[in-house]
């Protein structure tokens, strides 16, 4: 493309403003169009976790036979709003087939070319910017509560170290000296160095959007109702507040991708696994790094003071207001793992994950419209994925191809 062209980026979520940055980096003009401003949406709340070693989905082999019994216990993090059930099949029937040895290996490949980096990417992006403060390189912790524990997942790490990804066993002693405000609570541990972790999720997206736009670039606030096609190619963006020329749109709008998408004229099967948190705000527990409860399926992550309890799988879509229950079993865990906890106050969470059935993002123009570029369904993992998102996407768009094999992520897969 001719760099003097101009690049709409709908969504400033940690994947549009990753793009923006990049592309403004190549040289693109480009408007980042946020209906309600950066991280609005789930990169304002996530775990903090930069997960390389996270490549291996929800949906592995087994997970057929242990879901039902999931769902109808309060005390396990997956929950469904059950008048949900028929909305959700389109999505729930692909997502479980791919509960299957070939397609896990297949996912946690695409999975691993994206993340396995996420450290150097998020360097590579946020260095010299006022984000750079909130980033943290260093371990990523998962405990177990007892030997046997960590040997029932044996699969999960099989797949990791198949797909580079370093980690070393850790005894009792072990995970008691690298984290010692869990001291004693768990027998066994795995510590994945060459991970990193964010301070505050939200203000590092914020940060990332500020210096973009003191590099020039434009922040609109505006809801964008459809982009405009003439003759199968984008010509524009519609708004409330005008029609905004483009010669490329990006869409990154995260889970709510899939309304534009529709407009478009494709049917994604997109869907929010919805998430939770729960911040201790003033907690007297620091954890040297990220923590990966396994037993609980919860992360841990020290924030700046903060202590952000976060994870939780919920089915339920994008309108319904948040669910007390998983909210409430987070509280219970935490209190569990961290039973002397003092704070000042809660502050409780609400995202949603934008998922695909096959857990791998949508990146790449869509067929339908050459210039309109899908950049969303990061599902679990797209503050790990952001940067090398929105690289990719400035290589696409300004004609370079990225060295890596992109049909995995392909826009029309579906
Ligand atoms: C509990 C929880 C914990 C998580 N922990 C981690 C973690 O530790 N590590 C990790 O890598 N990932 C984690 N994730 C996942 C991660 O947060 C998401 O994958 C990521 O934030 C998605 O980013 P995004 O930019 O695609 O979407 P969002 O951040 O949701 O951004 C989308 C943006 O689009 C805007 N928008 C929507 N529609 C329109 C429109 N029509 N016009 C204009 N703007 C629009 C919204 O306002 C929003 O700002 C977690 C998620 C949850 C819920």
């Amino acid at each position: 493309m001719n760099k003097a062209e101009h690049t709409v980026v709908i969504g400033a979520g940690i994947v549009g403003v990753s793009t923006a940055l990049w592309l403004q980096r190549a040289g693109v003009k480009v408007t980042l169009i946020d209906r309600e401003g950066p991280a609005a949406g789930t990169s304002y709340g996530n775990a903090g976790i930069l997960a390389a070693a996270a490549i291996v989905p929800v949906t592995v082999p087994g997970l057929l036979k242990k879901a039902p019994g999931m769902l109808f216990s309060p005390n396990e993090p997956l929950f469904l709003r059950w008048s949900y059930l028929p909305k959700l099949l389109p999505f729930l029937i692909p997502y479980l087939r791919t509960a299957n040895h070939a397609d896990l290996e297949r996912i946690a490949g695409g999975l691993a070319n994206m993340m396995h980096d996420t450290a150097d990417q998020h360097l590579a992006l946020a260095k010299g910017t006022p984000a750079e403060e909130f980033l943290a390189t260093g371990d990523y912790l998962f405990v177990y509560d007892t030997e046997k524990d960590f040997r029932k997942d044996q699969l999960a790490w099989d797949i990791r170290e198949k797909f580079g990804i370093e980690f070393e066993p850790l005894d009792k002693d072990g995970v008691s000296n690298h984290q010692p405000d869990m001291a004693g609570k768990f027998d066994f541990g795995v510590r994945c160095p060459n991970h990193g972790h964010i301070k505050d999720p939200g203000a590092y997206t914020k940060a990332l959007a500020q210096h973009f736009v003191e590099q020039g670039g434009n922040l609109m606030i505006a809801t964008v109702d459809d982009i405009k096609l003439e003759n199968g190619v984008a010509i524009g963006v519609e708004t409330p507040d005008g029609f905004v020329d483009a010669d490329n749109v990006v869409l990154t709008a995260g889970a709510w991708s899939v309304h534009l998408a529709k407009k478009l004229g494709m049917r994604i099967p997109l869907e929010s696994e919805r998430g939770y948190h729960v911040e201790f705000v003033g907690a007297d527990v620091n954890l040297t790094c990220p923590v990966m409860i396994t037993s609980k399926k919860f992360a841990a992550t020290s924030m700046n003071g903060r202590l952000r309890c976060a994870g939780i799988v919920e089915f339920g879509g994008l309108n319904a207001p948040p669910s007390r229950a998983p909210i409430e079993l987070i509280k219970r865990n935490a209190k569990e793992i961290f039973p002397n906890l003092q704070y000042e106050r809660i502050d409780e969470w609400m995202g949603h994950r934008p998922s695909t059935p096959d857990s791998l993002p949508l990146v790449g123009a869509f067929a339908k419209a050459k210039n309109v570029w899908a950049g969303f369904g990061h599902q679990h993992l797209g503050l790990t994925g952001g940067p090398k998102t929105g690289r990719w996407l400035a290589q696409m768009i300004t004609g370079e191809t990225p060295n890596v094999d992109m049909s995995p992520y392909s826009a029309d897969r579906f």
